[in-house]
């Protein structure tokens, strides 16, 4: 059994439905998970948005709209007069549930269950067009059996034997159909695993039924060497190994969640990248064999801040990183780059939450600097510290561009630079003309 995921742009309309409808079919008894359609989870923050300000009447006119949207799909879709009566009822039902969302007291429990529909709709219209097309699906409901614990992960024990229980229900559909992205929380509450999470869906799904392979179709054919939303001429990469694709995802390669490569990592499930425009394109695998002694891609994340923190107390060196890190960690904030001296230590996050007050507790240990609108680089390969001349080469390509901070050594896998946001595209470009140009 393969889990097959499909993003937002891959069911982003009638067609794309239907061509998704055709690459599922006559594959096997798998289980594919749908993404909402593009757009349409961008659209449900924004309701969500007017409703936190009080706004019920922004918010109606941008769901009247979304639901025009989601009925001409419909028309476009069912050509017999029973699936186009049944998908028109399921979609305006689901309509209805967000109108009945717009209310006083509108709150975060309501705001999960509006984020929840976009997954809802989509996989409503692909299950009954597959009955329309005369397609044996089965369908899988994600919050009958995705759920998370009390540290907000995965409940894998429970997804398992849930999953195995709902299959069990259903063994001779042809191929079963589920969300993406949405779950419950330890309460039983509707909740979500974070945007771009369906990728995490479907790892989590590959986990749990032992599949031979997860396949992740996108609309680019594969992980590129580098960003192709900044760089002209990046290429697919062929092969990663997990921990190049983890570091990869975690620093910025939007192809793919960063949490989706840890349940497939460790279950030995290889996760294959493909593209449902081009499907035929061999796409990225990742898998955990190594193809070594290259650099195989450069990532870009961005909203970095670095704060340098020089002690000003006559404290050990051991002492004063203690105080700082416990400083981190009382708020629960994750670090992305370190580095240090003897008496000063500089360090990034990813987002200003929560920054103020650590800032506040970290004066108690010497002078803080901060600067902000950072970004790192990240450029990721082989990188053993045996493999002579890739940091040199990493470094050489950013000769013109001011760096704030290098991180090797970490892992063999990564090597990153702090760059200021400013010279992001400039640096991205300059490594590719660097190491990739052939
Ligand atoms: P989906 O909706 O299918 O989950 P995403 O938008 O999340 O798709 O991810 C695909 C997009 O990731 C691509 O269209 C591309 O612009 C972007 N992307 C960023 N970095 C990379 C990379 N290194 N390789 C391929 N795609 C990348
Ligand atoms: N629909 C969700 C999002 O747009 C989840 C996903 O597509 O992976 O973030
Ligand atoms: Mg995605």
């Amino acid at each position: 059994m393969k889990v097959m995921k499909f993003g937002g742009t891959s069911v982003g309309s009638a067609d794309r439905i239907k061509d998704v409808a055709g690459l599922i079919t006559g594959r096997g008894q798998n289980i594919v998970v749908l993404s909402a359609m593009s757009g349409t989870t961008n659209t449900l923050v924004e309701i969500a948005g007017y409703l936190y300000h009080h706004n019920v009447n922004g918010a109606k006119e941008i769901i009247n709209s979304l639901e025009k949207k989601y009925m001409r799909t419909i028309a476009l879709l069912f050509t017999g007069v029973d699936y186009r009566m049944e998908a028109d009822e399921e979609i305006r039902g689901i309509f209805s549930h967000l109108r009945s969302l717009c209310r006083d007291g509108f709150g975060e429990e309501d705001e999960k269950e509006i984020l929840a529909q976009g997954e809802m709709m989509s996989t409503t219209l692909m299950y009954l067009y597959l009955q329309q097309q005369g397609v044996n699906a089965g369908f899988l409901p994600a919050l009958d059996f995705m759920r998370t614990n009390e540290d907000c992960e995965a409940d894998s024990e429970y997804i398992r034997d849930r999953l195995e229980e709902l299959l069990a229900e259903n063994p001779g559909a042809d191929l079963y159909i589920t969300q993406g992205y949405i779950c419950r929380n330890h309460e039983g509450k509707v909740d979500n695993l974070q945007r771009g999470g369906s990728d995490l869906t479907a790892s989590l799904i590959g986990a749990a039924v032992d599949a031979s392979e997860i396949e992740i179709w996108t609309d680019i054919d594969g992980m590129h060497n580098n960003d192709p939303r900044y760089v002209e001429g990046t290429s697919p990469v062929a092969e990663l190994h997990f921990d190049e694709a983890a570091e990869l995802a975690y620093f910025g390669a939007k192809i793919l969640h960063p949490a989706c490569v840890l349940p497939a990592k460790v279950n030995n499930i290889p996760v294959r990248l493909l593209n449902t425009m081009e499907p035929q394109a061999r796409g990225t695998l990742i898998h955990n064999t190594d193809r070594s002694c290259s650099i195989k891609a450069v990532a870009a994340k961005d909203g970095i801040t670095a704060i340098k923190i020089k002690s000003s107390r006559m404290l050990l060196a051991s002492v004063f990183m203690h105080r700082v890190f416990e400083i981190f960690d009382n708020y629960r904030k994750p670090i992305d780059m370190i580095s240090t001296s003897e008496v000063s230590v500089t360090v990034t996050v990813d987002s200003p939450l929560k920054l103020e007050h650590i800032l506040e507790d970290l004066k108690a240990l010497g002078t803080v600097k901060v600067d902000e609108n950072m970004c790192i680089i990240c450029v990721v390969g082989d990188l053993h510290w045996r493999n002579r001349g890739f940091e040199a080469a990493a470094l050489d390509a950013l000769a013109d561009i001011p760096v704030r901070m290098v991180s090797y050594g970490g892992s063999d896998r990564n090597i990153s630079f702090l760059v200021s946001a400013d010279d992001k595209v400039a640096a991205l470009r300059a490594l590719q003309s660097r190491l990739f140009a052939s």
